[in-house]
């Protein structure tokens, strides 16, 4: 039988507290640093985390709840936001359900964004991001390059995913992947083929194989930096990749494209129904065709939506109505200082067509804002003031000074 042990020990490895670098003494016994360290990393290795079986299909939002939410924060883009809900969810349906044997396997719908540049694209996938309850990258095309130029090996983007899914491949192997500025990486149709397309179709060729699904080597470190490192195998089969991109011109192949069409239909009427004024609607695959896509990617993005162009209105609401707008903003800024700040409204139409002058859209408007601000918030802190109200003329003084730098004008 073995003996009593005396004095203070480990619980657990039982050493005894000379034997050990500090003991931690509990109730009824004690648990040295190195087993506390190991019952620690168990501890966080069987973390939830996103694992499948956390992951229950009755606890996720129905498409509706999802535009619901991007409505609080994207003003318009009904079209993009119901594909985007709808996309996320059959996601989340294809990654819960049980394997069923019934040979009806749900193919993933990956999707295109297609809308000028500042109408929300990368906005709409930052929101979507906030509620995913999956893995989410947002990667940029443009600096992705053939293997073997300077600039990243496509296989980056699924580093990416893994980092933000904690190295948990199952769980990485179920994200979401944003890919901005897709057509950066369009063929240049007058790219003569003695130089090698280094950005576009050999790039379009790395991606498709994880659009298409398949086993990729990944290096966890990403770049080439670490030669040493060990791949990491990641199936992207279940791996959603929602790309976007402003196609700028593309208007044009969609015009020609529709009336070819309506011509061919000789009908005078059909070309009336058409809405030239917003032809980013009708975009289409073959468009992205032309365009330089070549037709494998395309195949592999089955569902292509487009962004409207925002309005003079559009833009208004951009500035007052989203829970984070821009105002909301500068008022939260001031509230801190309790200053109650105020504008008034002639203020906003001012700001939005400055923006429609400067041809900015609603990236503008935060410049200008920001620019009509700054003073105000360099001041005012120090002034013991409780209230604020920025006038229109005092907004149109701050921008006619905006000319000098900041300092100048201060
Ligand atoms: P894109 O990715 O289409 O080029 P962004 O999503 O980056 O455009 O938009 C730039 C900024 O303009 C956003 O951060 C946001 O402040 C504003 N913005 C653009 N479109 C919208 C929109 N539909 N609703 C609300 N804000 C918008």
């Amino acid at each position: 039988m073995a003996g009593v042990k005396k004095g203070r020990y480990c619980g657990f490895c039982g050493r005894q507290d000379k034997d050990v670098d500090l003991l931690i003494t509990g109730i009824d016994s004690c648990i040295c640093n190195e087993c506390a360290e190991r019952a620690a990393e168990i501890v966080h290795e069987s973390k939830p985390s996103m694992k499948k079986s956390q992951l229950r299909f009755d606890s996720i939002p129905k498409p509706q709840e999802i535009k619901k939410y991007l409505d609080d924060y994207v003003i318009g883009q009904d079209a993009a936001k119901i594909y985007l809900s709808v996309a996320v969810y059959n996601h989340y349906k294809r990654i819960t359900q049980p394997v069923t044997g019934d040979e009806v396997d749900i193919e993933k719908s990956n999707i295109i964004l297609v809308g000028a540049t500042g109408t929300g694209k990368t906005l709409l996938a930052k929101t979507i991001a906030r509620l995913l309850k999956v893995p989410f990258t947002i990667v940029d095309a443009t600096v992705l390059t053939e293997a073997g130029y300077v600039g990243e090996d496509v296989e980056s983007i699924l580093t990416r995913l893994l980092q933000v899914a904690d190295y948990d491949v199952e769980a990485a192997e179920r994200g979401i992947v944003f890919i901005d500025e897709i057509d950066k990486i369009a063929r240049k149709s007058d790219n003569p083929s003695i130089t090698r397309d280094v950005s576009g179709e050999g790039v379009q060729q790395g991606l498709l194989k994880l659009l298409e699904g398949s086993v990729v080597n990944v290096p966890p470190q990403g770049g080439r930096k670490h030669p040493e490192q060990k791949f990491i195998e990641v199936d992207t089969k279940n791996i959603l990749f929602i790309c976007g991109g402003a196609f700028d011109g593309i208007e044009r192949k969609i015009a020609g494209r529709l009336n070819t069409q309506v011509v061919g239909f000789d009908s005078v009427e059909q070309r009336s129904r058409v809405d030239f004024n917003n032809i980013m609607r009708y975009v289409a695959p073959q468009d992205l065709k032309a365009y330089g896509l070549i037709p494998e990617i395309i195949g592999r993005l089955p569902v292509v939506t487009s962004l409207q162009p925002l309005d003079r209105d559009a833009l208004l609401r951009i500035l007052t109505e989203p829970k984070n707008s821009i105002i909301r903003q500068y008022v939260k800024l001031f509230a801190i200082d309790g200053i109650k700040l105020s504008f008034e409204p002639e203020v906003m139409d001012f700001v939005v067509d400055k923006a429609i002058e400067f041809k900015l859209g609603a990236r503008g408007l935060r410049s200008i804002v920001e620019t009509i601000m700054v003073e105000a918030m360099y001041n005012t802190p120090s002034t013991g003031v409780k209230k604020y109200v920025v006038t229109l003329d005092y907004a149109k003084q701050q921008l006619d000074k905006a000319d000098g730098t900041i300092l100048d004008r201060i």
